[in-house]
């Protein structure tokens, strides 16, 4: 039982949301998840994590689980997209209370299942392919009626409903819509390529290639394109597409990933969007969290690190307080800073490969980058 909030609505079960409900029922919430997609699927390949994405992981309690299913290995490498030799290779230092180095990844589908795991597990009451029809609030508590013809009253409700919030619509009807970035990402799953130990990357002119393994013998392809359009692409054009983009990298480990790649490597484009929402996240009794108020590009592989990090924090800050308005400020304060350095430095990342800027400045950013992730939160 907590001072600031008894029950609480959690719309939204991704990594954000899963992060908050399982940190709020185990502190004695009683804790309403509302997932939309009935499925409770994670669409996409692979996800890119780091020393402290791993400490969240022991934070929720998922790290062995992570461990049987994931890979953590060290150091980044860049490659010369002709020979693979090494250009440089940077160190991913390991996180102080984990046993594992600090360059990880694991499939979508296999960490939403984890966490979906231990969001059951924690007693949390979820509800698929149910969102909230209206929500009205008073001084002391929130009023929502559900698709499923349901209706609720809680203390706080945190909105995770992701990159195109509905709650941050409802809430926040000005706020700014998210802004393509120019450069869209293409994804495959892959056999790991033979002498491939850790993340590696490839440059190339408008077009980034990178591998990083995400289970024994198996590994994930990202290529960040520069594309100054948003643009649709069929399924069909994508297996063509990805690999004219190998093309310009006729390395023996690109040349063997192209050669391959088909239908059945689950491959994915995505156009990049960011989104850096003003202060303050909440409207009265109701907070935003995760890519619903930070959506960062991959830049730095932390979107989902950050996400789930607003949730550790508002669990933290609501058994802290006597009311819910002094724990979302407190919230806040705690996650502004961090949030956007993320935002901001992937962002000029992004900036740097399309305008062929300076590497230097690129090395010096994801340095400092990751040192700031590294701090306590
Ligand atoms: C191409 C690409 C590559 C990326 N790569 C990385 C990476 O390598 N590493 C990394 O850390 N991050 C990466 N990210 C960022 C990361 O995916 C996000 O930051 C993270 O998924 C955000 O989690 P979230 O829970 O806040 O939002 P989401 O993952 O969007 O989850 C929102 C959830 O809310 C549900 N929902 C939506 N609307 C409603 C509604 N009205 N009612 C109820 N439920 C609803 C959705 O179904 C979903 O389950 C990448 C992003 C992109 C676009």
């Amino acid at each position: 039982m907590t001072a600031a909030a008894q029950k609480v609505l959690v719309i939204g079960g991704g990594f954000s949301g899963m992060s908050a409900a399982i940190m709020m029922a185990r502190a004695g919430i009683e804790v309403d998840l509302v997932e939309i997609d009935e499925g409770w699927r994670s669409y996409g390949a692979g996800i890119s994590l780091h020393g402290a994405t791993l400490r969240v992981f022991q934070e929720l309690g998922i790290l062995e689980e992570f461990k049987a299913e994931g890979a953590a290995t060290s150091g980044l490498i860049v490659r010369m997209p002709h020979n693979d030799q090494v250009i440089v290779e940077i160190p991913t230092p390991s996180m102080p209370g984990i046993d594992l180095p600090g360059n990880a990844a694991i499939m979508r589908p296999a960490l939403a299942a984890i966490l979906a795991r231990a969001t059951r597990a924690a007693g949390v009451n979820v509800r698929l392919g149910v969102t909230f029809e209206t929500l009205t609030q008073d001084e002391d508590g929130v009023e929502l009626t559900f698709t499923d013809g349901t209706s609720g009253r809680y203390d706080a409700v945190i909105g995770a409903d992701g990159l195109f919030s509905k709650t941050r619509a409802l809430l926040l009807p000005e706020a700014p819509e998210p802004a393509y970035v120019g450069q869209a990402v293409w994804r495959a799953e892959l056999p790991t390529p033979e002498g491939l130990e850790t993340l590696s990357m490839w440059l190339g002119k408008g077009v980034k290639v990178g591998i990083n393994p995400v289970s024994p013998g198996r590994s994930y392809m990202f290529i960040t394109e520069d594309c100054p359009e948003d643009i649709w692409v069929e399924d069909a054009d994508l297996l063509p597409r990805m690999k004219a983009l190998l093309d310009p990298f006729p390395s023996p480990m690109l040349s063997a990933v192209k050669e391959g790649l088909s239908e059945d490597s689950k491959l994915i484009y995505r156009p990049l969007k960011g989104m850096l929402l003003p202060q303050p996240w909440h409207v009265g009794r109701v907070l935003l969290i995760g890519d619903a108020v930070h959506a960062t590009t991959p830049h730095l592989g932390a979107g989902a690190c950050i996400g789930m990090e607003d949730g550790l924090v508002i669990a933290e800050e609501l058994q802290r307080h006597a009311t819910v308005a002094e724990a979302f400020a407190a919230h806040e304060a705690r996650r502004w800073e961090r949030c956007a350095m993320v935002v901001n430095n992937s962002g000029r990342l992004s900036e740097i490969e399309i305008t062929g800027g300076d590497q230097g400045e690129h090395n010096e950013i994801m340095g400092r980058s990751m040192r700031a992730l590294a701090e306590p939160i």
